[in-house]
């Protein structure tokens, strides 16, 4: 019995995922670099397991790009969403995000420390 090689030479996903275009500073990245939003009754809510049905828009969880694509109304758009949506949520996850990033970056000065008078 003798087993053909799988022909690999035509695939061309290998190992890389898929790319998406920020709506904020509209550069491409890969989707594990960006958050899945998406538009639910006029508000804009993080898809963080892209799992929610219907248009979605590609954004770095970037306080930056999210600035951007509010000025630019780039949620409305990419979504077809007629009228504002409500980006209170998006920005709240963008920043708690941010926090935590900067928070394992930068090490925590130490306030809690006793001032004893050795006197
Ligand atoms: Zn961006």
């Amino acid at each position: 019995m003798v087993r053909h090689p799988q022909p690999s030479s035509t695939r061309r996903t290998d190992g890389t995922s898929p790319v998406r275009l920020c709506v904020g500073c509209r550069q491409r990245a890969s989707v594990g670099e960006l958050s899945r939003v998406v538009a639910s009754d006029g508000r804009l809510v993080v898809d963080e397991r892209r799992r929610l049905p219907g248009r979605g828009a590609w954004l770095h969880p970037h306080p930056d790009c999210l600035s951007k694509a509010e000025r630019r109304r780039a949620f409305p758009r990419a979504l077809r969403v007629r009228g504002v949506l409500d980006t209170a949520r998006v920005r709240h996850y963008v920043e708690r995000l941010t926090e935590s990033k900067a928070g394992v970056e930068l090490p925590r000065p130490e306030r809690t420390r006793k001032q004893v008078d050795p006197s």
